[in-house]
């Protein structure tokens, strides 16, 4: 058994002891793509497993309903201070479980039930909190959902980006109260001042979900919505960097509201030691090696993507800006779906999720299209020239799928650049 390199996963259960061993192998020998991925640090995983689980703490700090909570207080204090520090925000809410949870508590803080919504469709790269059909958000609230410019053929102007007269007149017809920006699959920028000027326009909020590259806007890399939206929510574990969980921004007029949604609207005691861990990532996030790191992410996705387009994928809107690249596999292998793609990569320690690709004919679960991310191989030190050797290891494996001597080939590649590349090879024993 391949024994885990931190103190900390040596449990008195030998099962999960060894489960967490194996798992601990997987990442550190196969390759993690998956955009909304990363490796956190020690320092945050340390935290996340500390003596803070086991405090009780509802309400907030200086106001809280159980004794004990002196210690608490400050964490949550140091955790929200340094969050408005890192986004020059006004007020923080470091408490929502998770991504979906700060966006429910958004809507439940700020709008009535029935209340329309405008967000980006779940298949042109929204989230299912956007609205889905398939998300509780869409049976309390009347979601429009706006989409992307049609895919063209000119190179200069290729489309597949946010339509802003199409929402502009969504937003014009159905008077929306809230505005949602933001997506969880889609490579490009996203310019929050036309969201602002249309939800000016016809007097709605305007949220900016900004879970996948909450990171890359606290390094700098991409424009912060924060100046121009009420609401900023994102997830901590994403290009942030910091454990699983998430965060609310807002303006100081609506933080009454939004921390009365957080608790007790839906939550009960916060998860105060992923709290302290959110503390350790948001320090971390405000250093000069950040901002480097997140230059590194998007540098590395540029090149990626085009290392994979010369194998003859195409990427959706022809290009990237961010962590992700979304690949449409149509042109590549008109027979290869996304989910056979993800289940043969996976064969090869190769790991990516499928994704639609707007307007994908086929269903959510078999798909057209792969997701990959740089976030998690650049924080374990890739750099161009890898991402470029892993374009190649997803292009053989891909046309090589039935030959298991193909498949066998690449996977100990890909061990052998992981083993290269291991984020925590400074605490393996
Ligand atoms: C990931 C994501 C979420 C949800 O985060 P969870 O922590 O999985 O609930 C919400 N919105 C967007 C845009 C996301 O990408």
């Amino acid at each position: 058994m391949v024994s885990s390199p931190f103190d900390a996963w040596i449990t008195n259960d030998s099962e999960v002891t060894s489960l967490l061993a194996q798992e601990w192998e997987r990442e550190t020998t196969t390759l993690q793509l998956i955009a909304s991925e990363n490796f956190t640090s020690p320092g945050v995983m340390a935290a996340t497993g500390s003596i803070l689980t086991n405090k009780y703490s509802e309400g907030y700090p200086g106001r809280r309903f159980y004794g004990g909570n002196q210690v608490v207080d400050e964490i949550e204090d140091l955790a929200r201070r340094r969050l408005t520090a890192l986004f020059g925000a006004d007020h923080a809410n470091v408490q929502p479980h998770a991504g979906a949870s700060a966006n429910v508590a958004v809507y439940t803080g700020l709008l009535n039930p029935g209340d329309t919504i405008l967000g980006l469709r779940l298949d042109q790269g929204g989230h299912l909190t956007h609205g889905s059909p398939a998300s509780l958000t869409s049976t309390f609230w009347n979601f429009v959902s706006y989409g992307l410019t049609p895919r063209s053929d000119d190179p200069a102007n290729p489309g597949e980006l946010i339509d802003f007269e199409n929402l502009r007149e969504l937003a014009l017809k159905h008077r929306p109260k809230l505005i949602i920006g933001g997506a969880t699959a889609y490579a490009r920028e996203i310019d929050p001042v036309p969201f602002r000027e249309i939800a000016d326009e016809v007097g709605a909020l305007l949220m900016f979900d900004s879970a996948h590259v909450a990171g890359l806007i606290a390094g700098g890399s991409h424009p912060s919505p924060v100046p121009y939206a009420d609401v900023v929510t994102f997830t901590t574990h994403k290009t942030l960097r910091g454990p699983r969980g998430a965060a609310i921004l807002c303006r100081e007029e609506h933080a009454k509201k939004i921390d009365s949604a957080v608790f007790p609207g839906m939550q009960g005691g916060p998860l105060e030691h992923a709290i302290a861990a959110r503390a350790v990532a948001f320090k971390e996030a405000a250093q000069p090696e950040f901002a480097t790191y997140t230059q590194q992410i998007v540098t590395n996705a540029k090149a990626f993507g085009a290392s994979l387009e010369s194998k003859g994928f195409r990427m959706v809107s022809g290009g990237t800006e961010n962590h992700m690249v979304l690949l449409d596999l149509r042109e590549y292998d008109a027979e290869l779906t996304g989910k056979v793609a993800q289940e043969v990569l996976d064969r090869a320690g190769i790991t990516t999720n499928r994704n639609q690709i707007p307007d994908d004919p086929r269903s959510p679960f078999i798909t057209s299209g792969i997701r990959v991310g740089t976030a998690a191989q650049t924080t374990a030190g890739m750099k161009e020239a890898e991402f470029a050797q892993i374009a190649d290891f997803i292009d053989r494996v891909l046309r090589g799928r039935d030959n298991e001597t193909v498949v066998a080939s690449v996977r100990e590649e890909v061990a052998a650049l992981c083993g290269q590349f291991n984020p925590y090879a400074n605490f393996t024993k």
